[in-house]
């Protein structure tokens, strides 16, 4: 079980220029391995949250931020000073609906509950044995 969590949840890029408040729990977790979120993130696998439509606020900064708009795929936000990767959205849209869970301040109060796009895996890390459901490609669309 997830416990309550103060609202709103706050959290910021690494340099501190872009700050932002979630004024809702978050709605879901997921590690994404698709090979978008390692070039972004030069890692692995991506810890994201799913926002509730229109909860998240950008209180410091928003002229920082930029987004890299992938063909197919979700535009990524990230600081444009410091390259920290922030939220994403729907091609399109201006609302983002992820936020990436190590930009938060403190506990954001939810955990991955899934492992998704593991067909594009990378190759040099095992997908850690810890029970979550794993899915080839999005979790949300099967
Ligand atoms: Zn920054
Ligand atoms: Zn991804």
């Amino acid at each position: 079980m997830e416990s309550p969590v103060a609202l709103p949840l706050t959290g910021g890029c690494g340099c501190g220029r872009v700050r932002y408040a979630i004024d809702a729990p978050l709605v879901g977790a997921v590690y994404c391995h698709c090979t978008r979120c390692q070039r972004r993130s030069g890692t692995a696998a991506s810890a994201t949250g799913r926002l509730a439509p229109g909860s998240l606020r950008i209180t410091a900064g928003a002229d920082e931020v930029r987004a890299w708009a992938p063909q197919g795929g979700h535009e990524k936000l990230f600081c444009s000073a410091c390259g920290s990767a922030l939220f994403s959205r729907p091609p399109g849209s201006d609302a983002p609906t992820t936020v990436r869970l190590g930009s938060f301040d403190s506990d954001p109060g939810i955990r991955p509950s899934a492992r998704q796009f593991v067909a594009y895996a990378a190759p040099w890390e095992p997908i850690p044995d810890d029970g979550l459901p794993r899915y080839e490609e999005s979790s949300l669309r099967r």
